[in-house]
């Protein structure tokens, strides 16, 4: 028997799951997810050689009800097809660390306990997280637990990046700026050191584009601030949700449309964004392939705004160095990437078309004083980069 680490992603309407080799290297053994939980789940599993080892759908209605059932399933799948390995670690994706947590932790029942408490501030993840961390202990009772948040790469911010201009005792409350993706943002830093060393403690922009999207200023390979806030809504616009939006529409939604929170909450996160839009769909593939005004026009509001904030990360940094682009959205589109830098010589960037039309690593013109770069990002590699580190100790 030899080793595993197993990572946890458990979000609001899916599960991820991936299996890695407890060494150095932590290759990847097998990785799947259920999706569709609670509507027509599918579970599916394959092995480091892309092959099937596990392929699972119920009809509607049929299968594992909620993330417990689901999280026992794939639970299981993975200890069938993975029989000769020893999971002495699972490392979980947690949305919300808090104000405190700027770094992964071994979960025991204080610190379960102190991610429960921060459900408020993350009422759509936080139960998904908190739920895949109770059906492992279940299924492996005594192995290390270990909690990597979202939230705790930008915990370096300075204070004016993660303040509102409330009464000072809302800030105290917890009402303040906490940044999400920060997985995906530790990955690219740490990527950017082996594959550009020569920028990576530079002023760097990265640009996190896919159904939930944000940008992060890098400083020193440290976030020292994010597009997103108190929540996942602010910044860009995304699949469904709304992106910065000024607090004044709310109150009038309120006061003269008879909106509740649960009116608003459907809005901001389930209706808005590229989908509400278009009118037609929250994935971009969709929309680029459909050639109508309003998806066209959705486009450009994504675009516009990433250049918008392009523009206030460079100004928050004193000038710009790199920017990359990462996750579904950045590492796919050709055009978006075009989209994006187009224009933007007045800040340095000059892109390379072939190279980004062919999807190279480096997509920068020679003559570019700003390196832009294409990285895939790894949020479960992290996550188990960081669970083997706190599991040596
Ligand atoms: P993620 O949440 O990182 O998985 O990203 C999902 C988003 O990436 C969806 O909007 C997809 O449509 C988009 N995406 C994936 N592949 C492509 C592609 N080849 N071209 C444009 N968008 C893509």
């Amino acid at each position: 028997m030899t080793d595993a680490i197993l990572v946890v992603n458990a979000g609001s309407s899916s599960i991820k799951i991936e299996l890695f080799a407890a060494d150095d290297a932590l290759a990847s053994l097998l990785a799947g997810q259920v999706e569709a939980i609670g509507l027509a789940p599918r579970l599916f599993l394959r092995d480091a050689a892309g092959t099937t080892v596990a392929d699972q759908a119920w009809p509607q209605g049929e299968g594992p009800r909620d993330h417990r059932a689901a999280l026992a399933a794939i639970g299981a799948a993975v200890a069938r097809a993975a029989a000769d390995r020893r999971i002495v670690a699972i490392g979980h994706r947690v949305v919300h660390g808090g104000a405190a947590r700027a770094a992964p932790v071994v979960i025991d029942p204080a610190v379960r306990a102190e991610l429960a408490a921060l459900t408020p501030l993350a009422p759509l993840h936080q139960p998904h997280n908190l739920a895949g961390i109770d059906a492992m202990a279940e299924l492996h009772p005594g192995v290390m637990q270990v909690a990597c948040f979202d939230t705790a790469f930008h915990r370096g911010h300075p204070w004016v990046a993660d303040t509102f201009a409330l009464p000072r005792a809302f800030h105290a409350r917890g009402i303040r700026r906490y940044g999400f993706h920060g997985l995906s943002y530790a990955y690219v830093a740490m990527r950017l050191r082996d594959v550009a060393p020569e920028i990576a403690d530079g002023r760097v922009v990265v640009a996190h584009l896919g159904n939930g999207a944000s940008m992060c200023a890098l400083r020193g390979g440290r976030s020292i601030d994010s597009t997103m806030g108190f929540t996942a809504l602010d910044g860009l616009p995304m699949g469904t949700r709304s992106g910065q939006i000024d607090p004044g529409v709310l109150l009038h939604l309120i006061a003269a449309e008879g909106y509740d929170a649960a009116a608003l909450t459907r809005l901001l996160y389930h209706e808005s964004g590229l989908k509400g839009l278009s009118g037609l769909s929250s994935d971009m593939r969709a929309l680029e392939a459909a050639g109508t005004a309003e998806a066209a026009e959705a486009i450009a509001y994504f675009v516009y705004r990433i250049r918008r904030e392009l523009g206030a990360l460079a100004a928050v940094l004193g000038g710009l160095d790199a920017l990359v682009f990462t996750a579904g959205i950045g590492e796919n589109s050709p055009r978006i990437r075009a989209a994006v830098c187009d224009g933007m010589d007045w800040l340095g960037i000059a892109l390379d078309a072939a190279a980004n039309a062919r999807g190279a690593m480096a997509i920068s013109a020679p003559e570019s004083r700003v390196r832009v770069l294409r990285l895939a990002t790894d949020e479960e590699r992290m996550i188990a980069i960081e669970t083997l580190r706190l599991l040596r100790g």
